[in-house]
């Protein structure tokens, strides 16, 4: 069952959406604050996010950015109507755009051709290949594998993963794998990506120090050749 996170201070529209989505068959998670939507989306595997731009506490483009560095796609609720605003956000990474009033059924058509727009067709041709194939990245499916299973992982995971294959060998600063997850500074963040590289070799099993390594002083870099 896919799973929904509903980004949204207005409470009403929440539990709107809640209702239509739930009817159609899908988990709903429901956040009220940007803060709050950075955590489930930090914790939980959506496997989309229905984005409301205005948010009281977070610009709602910088959850935007942050879910798109992760691969979960998005649709963005504004209430902006703007020709200019629209292509912001899809510039910015949403999948599609919804502008307020909505009917709810038309963004749950619209949430269920983006899932099955994600889902397509398994093609293996388009992953990329590690270490002798023991590692495989599909950035379209949004999908890793390691020695044929696939990884459970979380957007923050993902992203640190998808940042070290991007240039195998590479070091990568705690700072930079910051950045390249969250897509802004936050305080005192740096040191939780350890935490998340910790939990991301577990998944890993045995090999998981080997895969990630740590290069002391400096950072991370994935230890695998690009096949
Ligand atoms: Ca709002």
């Amino acid at each position: 069952m896919p799973t929904v996170l509903v980004v949204e201070d207005e409470r009403d529209i929440r539990d709107l959406l809640r209702r239509y989505l739930e009817r159609d068959g899908h988990a709903v998670l429901t956040a009220g604050t940007g803060a709050e939507g950075l955590r489930y989306l930090e914790e939980s595997a959506a496997d989309l996010v229905l984005l409301d731009l205005g948010l009281p506490d977070i610009d709602g483009t910088e959850l935007l950015r942050f879910a798109s560095v992760t691969g979960v796609p998005v649709i963005a609720l504004t209430a902006r109507s703007s020709v200019d605003d629209r292509i912001h956000g899809l510039e910015l990474g949403a999948d599609d755009y919804v502008t307020k009033p909505f009917s709810p059924r038309e963004v749950v058509l619209r949430v269920d051709a983006v899932l099955a727009r994600r889902s397509g067709p398994s093609e293996n041709a388009s992953a990329d290949s590690y270490g002798s194939g023991r590692l495989l990245i599909d950035k379209d499916r949004h999908e890793a594998q390691w020695d044929g299973t696939v990884l459970d992982l979380t957007p923050t995971e993902w992203g640190v993963l998808t940042a070290l294959a991007s240039t195998p060998g590479r070091v990568y600063s705690r700072a930079e794998l910051v950045n390249r997850v969250r897509g802004y500074e936050f305080a005192g963040y740096e040191r939780t990506i350890d935490s998340h590289v910790k939990n991301l070799r577990h998944k890993l099993g045995a090999a998981g120090p080997d895969v990630v390594e740590t290069v002391l002083g400096a950072g991370y870099r994935l230890g695998l050749r690009r096949d």
